[in-house]
């Protein structure tokens, strides 16, 4: 079997006594899309950010190609290199135009040269749509608009994964499509994804595993067809019967 890109092995995680990731284990293949479902506060974002190592866990281990970015060893900033995140609020920088905001990482993380950086990000934007927005100051921008720049910023860095936190949520409902499209794109090109999502026709159509969180457990996982079409857990059933 192909390494997985990333591996999640029991991992625990608790805040003040509270235990918000239960003994979690998760596989992500190559080029596939992981979605993960559940009620608000399941711990969707709280998984996330512990791949990122923007949370310390309490127990268990992560694994990125192989590695474990866990070990306390492991220097956070290089494997920050390797994940673009995209989060439910854009944080674009208002007073740096969108190439500036899109150079910004792969200039200092990365030390590419100027110009590089530059084609590459142009490059980018095109392919989101987005070329004649360079120059432009993020509050010209539609709310659609800058979540397609926030996710050319994450993918700057040429990441080997890409972690995507509800961010259709914030949008009007007019632009989610256009967002959901460019995650249908980056699909389509092998990006290998997990996304936090309440989209469920979405996360039904283009994720190859779903995951359902309940209380900062896995409650079940499976293909598309299984989880929507056939849950065998009541919770499950209870949690699709309130969404869909
Ligand atoms: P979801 O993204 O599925 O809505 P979260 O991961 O945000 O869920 O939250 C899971 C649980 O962890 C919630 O009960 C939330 O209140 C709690 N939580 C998340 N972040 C923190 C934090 N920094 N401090 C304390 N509790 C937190
Ligand atoms: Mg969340």
């Amino acid at each position: 079997m192909t390494e997985p890109v990333l591996r999640l092995e029991a991992v625990r995680k608790s805040f003040g006594g509270t235990l918000v990731l239960r003994d979690v284990d998760l596989e992500v293949a190559p080029h596939t899309v992981t979605a993960l479902i559940g009620a608000s506060g399941s711990g969707k974002s709280t998984l996330l950010r512990c791949v990122n190592l923007l949370e310390e866990i309490d127990d268990g281990a992560v694994f990125l190609d192989g590695d474990e970015i866990t070990d306390p060893r492991t220097d956070a900033d290089l494997v920050r290199r390797r994940i673009g995140v995209v989060f439910q609020a854009y944080n674009l920088f208002p007073h740096m135009t969108v190439l500036e905001n899109v150079t910004l990482a792969p200039r200092r993380v990365h030390r590419a040269g100027k110009e590089r950086a530059r084609e590459r990000a142009l490059e980018l934007l095109a392919r989101l749509g987005l070329q004649d927005k360079a120059d432009a100051y993020p509050d010209r921008l539609s709310g659609g608009q800058q979540q397609r720049v926030a996710i050319v910023r994450a993918l700057a860095v040429e990441p080997r994964l890409l972690l995507l936190d509800e961010i259709t949520a914030a949008l009007d409902p007019e632009l989610v499509g256009e967002v959901l499209a460019v995650v249908r794109d980056l699909k389509d090109q092998g990006m290998t994804m997990v996304i936090a999502t309440h989209e469920m026709g979405f996360a039904r159509e283009v994720a190859d595993q779903v995951c359902f969180l309940d209380g900062g457990a896995v409650l079940e996982r499976g293909t598309p067809e299984e989880v929507f079409g056939e849950p065998r857990r009541a919770r499950t059933q209870a949690f699709l019967a309130r969404v869909l």
